[in-house]
């Protein structure tokens, strides 16, 4: 069964129409890469299925069911954005528990736990004690991944997580992700980015997204060897 199926989704702002009827099958535990241009409807769709923006039309099921009308908080959901939002005047840990303790019935000592483990993954367990400002934009997207695995989510949504760091950074933190993927292998990710090396290294498979629609989705090598158009091979790399 799909961890994550869209039927026939559509998204319209007003008269405009952005998401125009996405079939998609998202398995449990893969890690699925979104590609496209500039305002093809990537961070939309990752909303939608977040449940921060409601579908205009179709239907969206999670483990089989349907979830068109399930509040955000309810759909075991985590997303981390680009920009990495961290609370200035909280500490790294108390960034990485606030969630938690938002929650009923949690307490300290399994918080503690909780992020402990966390940070152990991220190798950020150093800069509990820290500041987001006393760290560097690598490490704050750790603490911003951190503060997601420790909600426990069944699904993750990255949007373009690593478009704010330097080359070298960009590395190292997508390395971090493939190994965060591989140590929570019942988790399935959804992760956009319209940096090739990133699809091509990270994905199970690739969606690639035009203009509000699916082009294409297959694995990174049936991407490069058979492009379905000109398109998608401009966007993977081998020429059809
Ligand atoms: P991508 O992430 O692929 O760059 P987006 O999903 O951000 O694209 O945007 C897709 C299109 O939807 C763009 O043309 C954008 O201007 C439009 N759009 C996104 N959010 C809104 C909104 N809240 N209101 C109106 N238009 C929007
Ligand atoms: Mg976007």
């Amino acid at each position: 069964m799909a961890a994550i199926e869209l039927r026939n989704i559509r998204k319209s702002f007003g008269a405009v129409n952005v998401i125009k009827g996405v079939d998609l099958e998202v398995r449990k535990g893969e890690f699925m890469v979104f590609v496209g241009p500039s305002g093809c409807g990537k961070s939309t769709l990752l909303r939608l299925i977040s449940g921060l923006e409601d579908i205009t039309s179709g239907e969206m099921l999670f483990d089989g069911k349907l979830v068109n009308n399930l509040a955000p908080s309810k759909r075991g959901i985590a997303m981390v954005f680009q920009s990495y939002a961290l609370y200035p005047h909280m500490t790294v840990y108390e960034n990485m528990a606030f969630g938690l303790t938002l929650e009923k019935g949690k307490g300290k000592e399994e918080i503690r736990q909780r992020v402990e483990k966390a940070a152990d993954m991220l190798q950020i367990r150093q800069y509990l004690d820290r500041l987001p400002k006393q760290l560097s934009g690598g490490q704050r997207q750790r603490v911003a991944i951190g503060r997601a695995i420790t909600r426990d989510p069944k699904v993750f949504l990255f949007d373009e997580p690593l478009s704010n760091l330097d080359a070298a950074l960009r590395v190292a933190t997508r390395i971090e992700i493939a190994k965060l993927h591989e140590e929570m292998d019942q988790t399935t990710m959804i992760y956009v980015t319209h940096d090739q090396v990133e699809a091509m290294t990270l994905a199970d498979r690739i969606c690639v997204l035009r203009d509000g629609l699916v082009e294409q989705v297959g694995t990174p090598m049936e991407l490069y060897e058979r492009p379905d158009s000109i398109f998608v091979a401009g966007f993977i790399g081998s020429p059809k």
